[in-house]
């Protein structure tokens, strides 16, 4: 059966953007509008998709109707293509369902050969003009579509500019540019071995192909990525009647936007070039002048621009980018498009079209990306600053904001500086639980190891610290204190900055400023948050944190990490004692000396959360994580504890473990010392019992069990933990209602959802860990090998960012079924990274979780995910 592959512009139906792409689609509409377009036809995206199943290549069926409209646009134009009177040249343009600025390739002025350049000098009567046209376009098509590289047409130019004693390209006459295309083509006959192609539906159909193939060009590939968007999609194809804005001066071409796409304002913004093509707009070869200019200019095409922009922001209700062209003073408009915008921006126009009465609130919460909102909610590099500044190297985007400060290479350096009014980019091979204190007082942290959950990275997103994580080309020298990057040596105190929000690196002082939270950024949050239904909680450790996030509008907490307490300064020697300990006794004295403290944790973020839910985790990390490594700190260790240097060193090696991450720690800590169990519930129970008394919150704690696999090792820590708190609220003579839930990360755990549902209230999904070992890789190595997964098609998107709804999902929602079964109020979250991921929460809000939990600064974010969610979903 024939599928109908290509649709002129005048037949495309405007609403199938995933059939004609976005461009394409609104060329359909402004043609059926009745506005002044060139006209063309769209190649689909399934055509796209069906060029890589065919092996890449076009199948007869799709030439055959690209011929068909070929010659239905010879009929609408009156012209011919490759005539050598009145010739037809077509511009051919990606145009994938979303727009992808700059991602993809473009060839102009298709159509000219030897015969059809004579034909368009004729008819113009501009032979400059014509040859002009029919260079640049050899140059594109040559670079496009044959791969052979710029820069050795670019020598032609040069050598042509200097033997004929002219400065500029526009001094070259039209002979000068006749004698450059015998020069171009002698090239591409030297690269190619065969002359430069004369049969223009040859050029038309290989320039269709090289679109469709950059697709897959790198570039596309990684924004792809940063945005979400599936490789499956496919491009459309646009082939469009050139109109020429290079015929003199009383033609040209520019850009515009109906609103400002920094600030939002409602005024239309943009600029234009008199006798120029649009790629000289773009490359900045000549400084455009304002739109307003060309009112004065053209007043009269100008006000018919006027009428045109304003009904297409009318018509889609919504900022557009419009590119347009004046031939011999004839306006056309060449597309439009949505607008890309800063958050700023784009927080003002939603809140403006609602109250302009263009939109509802409901469609103005779409309208805004929530990842966009990042940008809103950390700190931001001058953006005339960065433009001058070099990026030195680049590695993952790990924890977004700006920071830049002085190099330092351990955590207690790092304090120190900071301490002494110091701003501090702590460099770290990877970072450990140790280095806590000196990450919490760095501007940014920079590692050469590690994925997007790794330690820094999680711990510097929930510190909303900038990170840049997994720089391989960063080589550290510890012991001189210096580190080597694209041939540079960077000394401790000499000044680099990160961007968090890309992963640049800058061997310089790049200036920040703090961002500004507007009325708008509130406006559009009240909307988001009476749709959504899914509960926002936060991960946080610390009073601060917890603070923190209730000002962005955290409703509870989803995960309190007990471990990071245990790293302060006054109780990480009573933590390793506690470790090292060798009895229980001896082990039960030294937990009873940091019952306080966990304690009075405790009271800080429950007096912080109010009265809001506070889920806290008993300790998770593997013990020896928390042990000294050096001789130095042994020995100090060894002598606070009176024992020896031999004894205390053996004891560290003997906790040594070759796969810590599947090794002793969750709640297999509690199996082997209940006491440590014991102390936690005990300092959660009491602490809470305190803030009842003292402050009168209604605090039910949530206290969960970590990396459970087994519904009876889920029973014999909840055991203990119960029989704990019942004894301490007994014995305060108080009610107090707490809950006792365990984390869901072990696929075993997923699958026995129904047995382990009966012992646990709530189920957390800790999809880090699930992920982690439901890929079977982990989760601090991933980032090496995963750039060659993604180069090679084999993954898409990073699993530890975006959930893998297919294998890790299909376990969520097993275990979500199953524990429903047993416990039907039974509630349900996830306080994994994923938490924080729009996409991911999408799919948490389809499955019905009850709350997603993520760090502070990403509060906002889930929350507008989730009430898109809710009204994608209703
Ligand atoms: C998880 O595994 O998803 C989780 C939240 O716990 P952690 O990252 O502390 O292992
Ligand atoms: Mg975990």
């Amino acid at each position: 059966m024939s599928q109908k592959w290509v649709y002129m512009f005048k037949e495309g139906d405007p609403k199938n953007k995933n059939l004609l792409g976005g461009k394409g689609a609104n060329l359909a509409d402004m043609t059926q509008l009745g506005l002044p377009i060139p006209q063309g036809f769209i190649v689909t995206t399934e055509a796209c998709t069906g060029y890589y199943d065919n092996g890449k290549k076009l199948t007869e069926e799709m030439e055959g109707q690209i011929r068909a409209s070929l010659a239905e646009l010879e009929a609408l134009s009156g012209k011919k293509f490759g005539d050598n009177e009145n010739p037809l040249l077509v511009s051919v343009r990606s145009g994938a369902r979303v727009s992808m600025p700059g991602m993809m390739d473009t060839v102009l002025n298709l159509g000219l050969t030897d015969a059809a350049v004579e034909g368009l000098a004729k008819k113009t009567d501009n032979p400059r003009f014509a040859y002009d046209s029919y260079r640049r376009f050899i140059q594109m098509f040559s670079d496009v579509v044959m791969e052979i590289p710029k820069p050795r047409f670019e020598k032609i130019i040069d050598e042509l500019k200097e033997e004929k004693g002219v400065k500029l390209d526009t001094d070259l006459t039209a002979d000068d540019l006749k004698e450059m295309i015998v020069r171009y083509k002698a090239l591409y006959k030297q690269e190619k071995g065969e002359e430069f192609p004369q049969d223009p539906e040859l050029q038309l159909m290989e320039s269709i192909k090289a679109v469709f193939r950059s697709w897959m060009n790198p570039r596309a590939i990684v924004y792809r990525r940063m945005h979400d968007y599936p490789a499956s999609w496919g491009t459309a194809v646009n082939v469009q009647m050139m109109v020429f804005g290079n015929m003199g001066d009383t033609s040209g071409t520019g850009v515009a936007f109906t609103r400002n796409p920094s600030t939002g304002e409602n005024k239309i913004y943009g600029e234009y070039l008199i006798n120029a093509q649009g790629e000289d707009v773009v490359a900045g070869i000549r400084t455009p002048n304002p739109i307003s200019q060309l009112a004065e200019d053209m007043p009269e095409v100008y006000a018919e621009f006027e009428r045109i922009y304003t009904k297409l922001e009318n018509h889609y209700c919504d900022m557009q980018d419009m590119e347009f062209t004046v031939e011999d003073k004839k306006l056309y408009f060449l597309q439009t498009r949505n607008g890309k915008r800063t958050a700023a921006a784009a927080l003002k126009i939603a809140v403006d079209l609602v109250a302009e009465g263009k939109l509802t609130e409901e469609q103005a919460v779409l309208r805004v990306d929530p990842k966009q909102l990042d940008q809103l909610l950390h700190p931001m590099f001058d953006p005339k600053a960065l433009k001058a500044a070099k990026v030195i190297g680049s590695a993952l985007p790990a924890s977004p904001g700006a920071a830049a400060g002085k190099v330092y290479f351990t955590a207690e350096d790092a304090k120190n500086a900071a301490a002494a009014g110091e701003r501090v980019i702590l460099v770290r091979l990877e970072t450990s639980p140790e280095d806590i204190e000196g990450m919490a007082a760095a501007k940014g942290i920079l590692t050469v190891r590690g994925g997007m959950t790794s330690h820094a990275a999680v711990v510097a997103r929930g510190m909303g610290t900038c990170c840049v994580s997994g720089c391989g080309e960063v080589k550290i020298n510890e012991e001189a204190k210096t580190f080597e990057l694209a041939g540079t040596v960077y000394k401790e105190g000499d000044y680099i900055s990160l961007d968090g929000s890309t992963g640049n690196i800058y061997g310089e002082d790049v200036a920040t400023i703090e961002p500004e939270i507007t009325g708008d950024f509130e406006t559009l949050m009240v909307w988001a948050d009476k749709v959504r239904t899914l509960k926002v909680r936060t991960n946080a450790d610390t009073p601060k944190d917890a603070a923190n996030a209730v000002r962005f509008g955290a409703e509870g907490i989803g995960l309190c990490r007990t471990e990071h307490m245990f790293f302060e300064e006054d109780r990480i020697m009573k933590v390793r004692k506690m470790i090292v300990a060798k009895e229980e006794a001896e082990r039960r004295a030294a937990l009873l000396e940091l019952l306080p403290f966990q304690k009075q944790d405790f009271v800080g973020i429950y007096e912080a959360m109010e009265s809001r839910p506070v889920t806290i985790r008993l300790l998770d990390p593997p013990l020896h994580e928390f042990l000294p490594h050096s001789d130095e700190d042994i020995a100090e260790l060894a002598k606070a504890m009176g024992i020896s240097f031999e004894e205390l060193k053996a004891t560290v090696e003997s906790l040594h473990e070759f796969n810590p991450m599947m090794g002793h720690r969750g709640c297999r800590l509690a199996v082997s010392y209940p006491e440590i169990a014991e102390m936690q519930a005990r300092a959660i129970i009491e602490a809470a019992i305190q803030v009842k008394k003292e402050k009168g919150f209604a605090i039910v704690p949530e206290i969960m069990i970590p990396l459970v696999g087994e519904k009876k090792e889920l029973q014999f820590v909840k055991d203990i933990v119960v029989k704990t708190a019942d004894a301490a609220i007994k014995e305060a003579g108080i009610e107090l209602e707490y809950h006792v839930g365990t984390m869901i990360e072990i696929p075993r755990a997923a699958l026995t959802a129904d047995a382990i549902a009966e012992d646990a209230e709530f189920f957390s999904f800790g999809t880090n860990d699930l992920t982690q070992m439901t890929f079977g890789f982990s989760r601090d190595d991933a980032g090496k090998f995963l750039e060659d997964y993604y180069s090679k098609e084999i993954y898409e998107v990073d699993p530890f960012a975006r959930l893998d709804q297919t294998g890790v999902g299909q376990l969520i929602q097993i275990a979500a079924e199953k524990g429903r079964k047993t416990r039907p109020d039974i509630k349900l979250g996830i306080c994994g990274e994923h938490g924080g991921d729009p996409s991911s929460i999408e799919f948490c809000h389809k499955v019905g979780l009850n709350y997603v939990s993520c760090s502070p600064f990403r509060v906002p974010i889930a929350r507008l995910a989730a009430a898109q969610s809710a009204i994608k979903n209703k």
